[in-house]
């Protein structure tokens, strides 16, 4: 999406090897009209399939995914994340690493929010080992629900995260921006 490339080139911030700081429009302030186009790019992206319902992750999934929601006119279900370890039978729960954090934590959705018969779009805010959204699947593998594919607002191509995902057998992912490489602290874009 060559709106969200042009943004990142100006306001993204690239941080030692491998982060990108784009907290002006994504991940701290968040820029509603971009987000919203966004969404509607996502809901295009997958117009092909049907769609009952958008999961994503708090904090920073929630912004894109209510957009995609909204053009698809279907409900948002966000993961919540706690350190708490207690299994409740009300939620369906994952554990997810985060390298950038390095920490990790549990992610649930109540059981009330997902159904077998829910034909689900994940989103993310970034792809980069994959770990979000292998947790995301787990999830929604309980509940017996099935994954029509992920939308993600910014791919880290150069880390491993699609082949991750691809083995866990998520094979449809659709990402707005995709980044090759930081070179010089400057973001070089896939031509693909
Ligand atoms: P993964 O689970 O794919 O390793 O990482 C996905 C999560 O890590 C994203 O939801 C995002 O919160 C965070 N993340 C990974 N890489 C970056 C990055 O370069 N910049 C920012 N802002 N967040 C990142």
């Amino acid at each position: 999406m060559k709106e969200l490339e042009e943004r990142i080139q100006a306001d993204g911030r690239v941080l030692g090897a491998d982060i990108l700081k784009v907290d002006s429009f994504l991940n701290h302030q968040i820029d509603p009209a971009l987000m919203q186009r966004m969404g509607q790019e996502f809901a295009d992206l997958f117009a092909d399939q049907t769609i009952t319902k958008v999961v994503t992750v708090e904090a920073s999934g929630i912004a894109p995914a209510v957009m995609a929601g909204l053009a698809l006119n279907v409900p948002v279900v966000f993961a919540r994340k706690s350190k708490s370890r207690i299994l409740s039978d009300e939620a369906f729960a994952a554990d997810v690493y985060s390298y950038t954090k390095q920490t990790t934590n549990q992610i649930r959705i109540d059981k009330r929010f997902l159904a077998a018969t829910d034909q689900v779009l994940l989103i993310d805010d970034f792809l980069a080992n994959g770990q979000a959204l292998l947790g995301m699947k787990d999830i929604v593998d309980q509940a017996g629900a099935t994954i029509v594919g992920a939308g993600i607002v910014i791919e880290k191509s150069f880390q491993p995260g699609r082949d991750n995902a691809n083995q866990a057998g998520l094979t449809r992912i659709e990402s707005l921006a995709k980044i090759a490489a930081f070179e010089d602290g400057q973001v070089v874009f896939d031509q693909a």
